[in-house]
C-alpha cells in the first residue's frame, strides 16, 4: 500500500514513513493511493471476530511494513478488557427504537480519542525500536487530545512527550488526569495565556527546523494517518453490533470538530461496509454544518470561535476536512490545491454552491449534517437522563441531536459517544443539578501530586525547558 499527498507531490511513502510524519512536505495530507475493497463474504467473516482481531485484519489492507505476526501482537497488546473496560471493547447499547449509542469513550481518558492514541503509542514504541530512534513529542492541548496522548506514550521507550496547555483553563478533573502522571517521559507544560498561544508556540517550535532535527520534534495531532485509521475500526465493530446480516445500511452520527473521526466513517463506507449516511455534528462553531448546508467552506478566526459547552468541538478550521475534499473532486489535485491554497489562502473561504460536485457530497458520499446549541445540548441531556435513564456527555448530546433529525425507517441510526460525562461535570450540573457519577479509578484525583512546570507564552522558554529535558 503507497500513500499519495493530497496536494499532488509526486513522492509515495510507505505506512512506516508517514506513521511519525505530519503533513506531506507539499503541505497536503497523507491517504492511501486506492481504498481496499471489502466484499460481503469478508463482512461475514469479521462479524465474529473479537475487536483486536478486526482491528488486525482491517489495519493490515493498509500496513504491509510491518511484518503480520508482529502487527497482531501490536492490536492484542492495545484492545483489551483491561485498558477498554469490556470485552466487545466498543458496546453498543438501543437508546430508543433503531438509535444506538456506541461506546467509544471507556479507555484510559474517558474520551474516544483513546481508541486511535493507544494504538498509535504502541505503534510509536515499535517503530522508534526498529529504527533505534527517539521523538519528542511536541502538543497543544485544551483537553482530550493532549491526556490521550499522555496516557498512550507513558512509559513507551523512545518516546518523551511535552504538553502544553493553557493555565488554569481546563477543567479540574482534566487537569488532574494529566497532571497526576508521575512517569518521567511526561511533561506538563502550564502556559500562562490561552489555547491559541499554546497552539502558536508549537507551531513557532515546529517551524524553526534546526532545533526540531536536532531535539527530534513531533506531533500526534488528528491529521496523523495512523489515528484516522485505528477509527475505522470501530465503524465496522458498530455495523456488525447493529445489524444481524451484511446487506442492511447502517447510518452513524459524529460529533465533530477537525472532522477527523467522521472521516475515518468516510474511509470505512469507501472500503464498502454499507453505511447509508454519515451525520457531521456540530456545535456553535458550525464551519462544517454551513458546508454540508450550502457547498460554501468558510474557515473563521479566533475571534469568531466561540467558547462552547462542547469544548472539543470549538474548531475554527477542520483539519481533515481536506481529505475528503480530495475525494469530492475526484481526486484531482490541481483542483484541491486551488481550493485549499488559492481560495482559502487568499479569501479565507471556498465555494461549491454553484458546482454539480456539492451535490455528490449527499448523494455520493452520504454526508448529511446538524448542529446545535448550548440550549439543545442541555435539553438533549435531561430528555436522555428522564426517558432512557441515560447519562450523555455534551457532545454525545450533539451527536444526538443531528441524529434525530436525520432518522429514516428501517436504518439503524449508531451515535457515537465521544467522552464520558465526568468529564464535562459543569454542564451537566447545569442540565441536572447534580454530577455524574465517577468511574473507581478517578477517585480523588484531584488531590494527587502534580507535576506540571509553568511557563510564560514564549516560545524560547519552551524550545530552553525542552532542551533542558532531553539528554
Ligand atoms: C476530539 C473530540 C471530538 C471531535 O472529533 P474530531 O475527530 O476532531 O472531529 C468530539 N468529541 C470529543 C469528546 C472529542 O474529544
Amino acid at each position: 500500500m503507497n500513500y499519495l499527498s493530497t496536494r499532488g507531490h509526486p513522492d509515495r511513502k510507505r505506512f512506516c514513513e508517514i506513521l511519525l510524519e505530519g503533513l506531506a512536505p507539499d503541505g497536503g495530507l497523507y491517504l492511501p493511493d486506492t481504498y481496499p475493497q471489502v466484499d460481503t463474504a469478508t463482512l461475514a467473516k469479521w462479524r465474529a471476530l473479537p475487536y483486536a482481531e478486526l482491528a488486525f485484519e482491517i489495519l493490515s489492507l493498509y500496513i504491509d511494513d510491518i511484518a503480520p505476526a508482529d502487527l497482531k501482537a501490536i492490536c492484542a497488546k492495545t484492545y483489551t478488557a483491561e485498558v477498554f473496560g469490556t470485552e466487545e471493547i466498543v458496546p453498543l447499547r438501543e437508546l430508543e427504537d433503531g438509535v444506538y449509542l456506541e461506546a467509544l469513550s471507556n479507555g484510559p481518558t474517558l474520551a474516544f480519542k483513546d481508541m486511535a492514541m493507544q494504538l498509535l503509542g504502541n505503534l510509536f514504541e515499535y517503530e522508534l525500536t526498529r529504527r533505534g530512534a527517539e521523538l519528542n513529542i511536541l502538543g497543544a492541548t485544551s483537553g482530550d487530545t493532549g491526556s490521550a496522548a499522555e496516557y498512550a506514550m507513558r512509559g513507551k521507550k523512545g518516546v518523551r512527550v511535552f504538553m502544553t496547555s493553557p493555565d488554569g483553563r481546563m477543567s479540574p478533573f482534566q487537569q488532574a488526569q494529566m497532571f497526576s502522571l508521575q512517569d518521567e517521559n511526561i511533561h506538563n507544560i502550564a502556559i500562562t495565556g490561552v489555547f491559541d498561544d499554546c497552539q502558536d508556540i508549537v507551531k513557532a517550535v515546529s517551524n524553526d527546523l534546526g532545533f526540531k532535527r536536532k531535539y527530534r520534534i513531533g506531533t500526534v495531532n488528528s491529521i496523523n494517518w495512523a489515528r484516522l485509521l485505528a477509527q475505522v475500526v470501530y465503524y465496522f465493530a458498530g455495523y456488525f453490533q447493529a445489524t444481524a446480516s451484511d446487506d442492511k445500511p447502517v447510518s452513524f452520527a459524529v460529533p465533530s470538530g477537525n472532522f477527523g473521526n467522521v472521516c475515518a466513517g468516510h474511509v470505512a463506507r469507501m472500503m464498502g461496509l454499507p453505511i447509508q449516511t454519515l451525520v457531521v455534528a456540530t456545535n456553535e462553531n458550525d464551519v462544517l454544518d454551513e458546508f454540508f448546508r450550502t457547498g460554501i467552506y468558510r474557515v473563521r478566526g479566533a475571534v469568531d470561535t466561540h467558547e462552547t459547552s462542547s469544548p472539543s468541538m470549538d474548531i475554527s478550521k477542520a483539519s481533515n476536512f481536506e481529505r475528503f475534499v480530495f475525494d469530492l473532486v475526484g481526486r484531482d489535485a490541481a483542483r484541491l490545491r486551488q481550493l485549499f491554497v488559492e481560495d482559502l489562502g487568499l479569501n479565507g473561504c471556498f465555494d461549491l454552491s454553484a458546482d454539480p460536485l456539492f451535490k455528490q457530497a449527499a448523494e455520493r458520499f452520504g454526508f448529511k449534517s446538524g448542529r446545535s446549541t448550548h440550549a439543545d445540548r442541555l435539553a438533549t441531556i435531561r430528555d436522555t437522563e428522564k426517558r432512557f435513564a441515560t447519562l450523555i456527555d455534551p457532545h454525545t448530546a450533539d451527536g444526538l441531536k443531528a441524529a434525530r433529525e436525520q432518522l429514516a425507517p428501517g436504518v439503524p441510526m449508531v451515535v457515537l459517544e465521544t467522552a464520558l460525562p465526568i468529564k464535562f461535570a459543569a454542564t451537566l450540573v447545569e442540565a441536572l443539578g447534580e454530577e455524574p457519577p465517577r468511574p473507581k479509578k478517578f477517585d480523588g484525583i484531584e488531590a494527587l501530586p502534580k507535576r506540571v512546570v509553568k511557563l510564560p507564552a514564549d516560545a524560547e522558554a519552551v524550545k530552553a525547558y525542552i532542551a533542558e529535558n532531553c539528554d
